[in-house]
């Protein structure tokens, strides 16, 4: 028997909301329920400054319509209509713990996680995906443990990157086992959410569903989890810089002036939530013929290095222009694990290990027993 909104709402009688005692269902704050085989996603609207107390609520809500027969997964994100006063002060609200001495709060670590970074862009299509998966698995080889969490929830990209088509399994209650590629755990609202159905997203949601993404997932021992922020830098971004407890931020730019324009915002954003920059990458920095060898510098490279030094921010490399890298990425086997020896793969592996100095003795590979 498929489910009907009908059932969704008759369970959703059951949860109450905290002030008033009306039933969430009576209440009219359910909107936007969508449907997919078991999978039932939904919103509850708020308004901003009642993220905290409504958090219960949500919870509840998850769980009532996680106990209807035929539901298998349920993701509820608070939505406020009304922006919040500001995303800073959102996120001070929901932060889990304060920070010593009236410093901004930090988020909650993840437990087992010793390590997260951002892969962030000012705007699309610059190859931050591409960037994120390459350096994820350049991170492997340097040892590491290492999962990728794809946050971007409008256009998620790790499961053709990984080409990676499975869903995810329940563990117990809510947790979900991430899937795995090329000896990583990747996790990606593309797993969850078929590619033809159409989603809504609103910026709270966006935030509950990364935040469910990132702490509702057995992630296990990992030294880093490596997330592939959305592009840009709205308010979404800003929120999420915030929510997750992130240990630096890596920022990818094309050698173009108008890209690093964006960069310098992407910079800029993460300095206002005090996330430490780990540095710039320039990609698609120069153009190898893959038939001469002749090197051309396409878009007047070397851009982002100057800027990361005009920035004071560290220059962790530069990528180059590569069919090679966009046939792999695009067909689901990131260059670094399909082809590791090439000069392609091995540019990645020198900004896994810029990445990896930068973070500090941190993230160390623990010894591992090999097994021949
Ligand atoms: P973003 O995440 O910034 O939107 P993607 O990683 O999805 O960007 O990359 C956009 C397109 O560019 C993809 O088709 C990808 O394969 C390609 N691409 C990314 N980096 C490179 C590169 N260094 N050389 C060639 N193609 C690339």
């Amino acid at each position: 028997m498929s489910l009907s909104q009908a059932d969704i709402l008759r369970a959703l009688e059951l949860v109450k909301l905290p002030a008033s005692g009306q039933s969430l269902a009576a209440s009219g704050r359910v909107a936007d329920i969508l449907i997919d085989g078991g999978k039932v996603i939904f919103a509850i609207g708020i308004d901003a400054t009642e993220a905290n107390a409504m958090e219960p609520v949500r919870k509840a809500a998850e769980s009532a319509v996680g106990g209807l027969p035929g539901v298998t997964q349920v993701l509820v994100g608070l939505t406020a209509d009304k922006a919040p006063p500001s995303a800073g002060m959102q996120a001070r609200q929901q932060a889990h713990r304060p920070g010593p001495g009236g410093a901004p709060p930090k988020p909650a670590g993840v437990p087992g996680v010793k390590q997260i970074i951002a892969v962030a862009s000012g705007k699309g299509g610059v190859g931050k995906s591409t960037t994120a998966a390459n350096l994820a698995v350049a991170l492997s080889t340097l040892g590491l443990r290492v999962g990728v969490l794809d946050s971007d929830i409008y256009g998620p990209s790790m499961p053709k990157i990984f080409g990676i088509t499975g869903k995810p399994q329940i563990v117990s209650g809510r947790t979900l086992a991430p899937l795995e590629a090329y000896g990583l755990k990747v996790m990606s609202i593309g797993f969850l959410v078929d590619e033809e159905t159409p989603m809504i997203w609103r910026g709270p949601m966006v935030i509950s569903a990364i935040t469910q993404m990132l702490r509702e997932v057995a992630w296990g021992e990992l030294d880093v989890l490596v997330v592939d922020m959305p592009p840009g830098t709205g308010d979404a971004q800003l929120t999420m810089a915030q929510q997750v407890p992130l240990a630096g931020a890596v920022i990818v730019s094309t050698p173009q002036d108008l890209a690093l324009l964006d960069a310098r915002r992407g910079v800029a954003m993460f300095r206002k939530v005090a996330v430490p920059i780990l540095g710039l990458v320039e990609n698609m920095s120069y153009f190898v013929c893959p038939e001469c060898g002749h090197r051309s510098d396409i878009f007047a490279h070397g851009g982002a290095r100057h800027e990361a030094e005009r920035l004071g921010v560290p220059f962790l490399g530069e990528i180059p222009l590569a069919m090679p890298i966009r046939e792999t990425s695009d067909g689901g086997r990131p260059i670094v694990a399909s082809d590791p020896q090439s000069a392609h793969a091995k540019a990645y592996v020198a900004l896994a290990r810029q990445v990896q100095a930068a973070l500090g003795g941190a993230v160390r590979a623990a010894p591992r027993i090999v097994i021949e």
